[in-house]
């Protein structure tokens, strides 16, 4: 939802209150990101042609567990301030984009479903959580140093 710059530019420097809704985003960087609504609640206000916007922006992030690849549900809370150019003519501003783009950038990116997410096995790709149990056969020394190194790698 653009915000609608109209309202400031009638009254320079006064401080609005800001209420918006903006479309979630499905991202994939370094594992698959979806971005649910994100809400703007704050204030605004313009001046010599620019809008000030200063607002607690919420959402909730689904991502990947590090070790495991589950999907978590994270809420995402995080107070900015915006400046945005206001264009000569310009009606409204598509905020989106920029906000979007800090949420991406302020995430934390490594997530654990729990702090003792037991991961992935490192030879099949089972899941240790559901099957705390799984071992391959001995037998194949190479393989399993290979997956030692990766256990003790995703445990630090
Ligand atoms: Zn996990
Ligand atoms: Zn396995």
């Amino acid at each position: 939802m653009p915000i609608n710059v109209l309202e400031f530019l009638d009254r320079p420097g006064r401080r609005l209150p800001v209420h918006a809704v903006l479309d979630g985003s499905h991202v994939e960087v370094d594992g698959v990101r979806t971005i649910g609504e994100i809400q703007l609640d704050g204030e605004a206000f313009a001046q010599l042609s620019t809008l000030y916007l200063d607002v607690d922006i919420s959402a909730n992030i689904v991502q990947p567990c590090r070790r495991c690849l589950a999907s978590i549900e994270i809420p995402f809370k995080l107070r900015e301030s915006f400046t945005f150019p206001i264009p000569p003519q310009a009606e409204t501003i598509d905020v989106r984009p920029h906000v979007i783009e800090l949420v991406l950038s302020s995430h934390d990116p490594n997530v654990l479903c729990r702090p003792d997410c037991r991961g992935l096995c490192p030879i099949c790709g089972e899941d240790l959580n559901w099957h705390p149990d799984h071992r391959h056969a001995a037998g194949d020394d190479g393989r399993r140093k290979l997956g030692e190194f990766f256990e003790s790698w995703s445990t630090k």
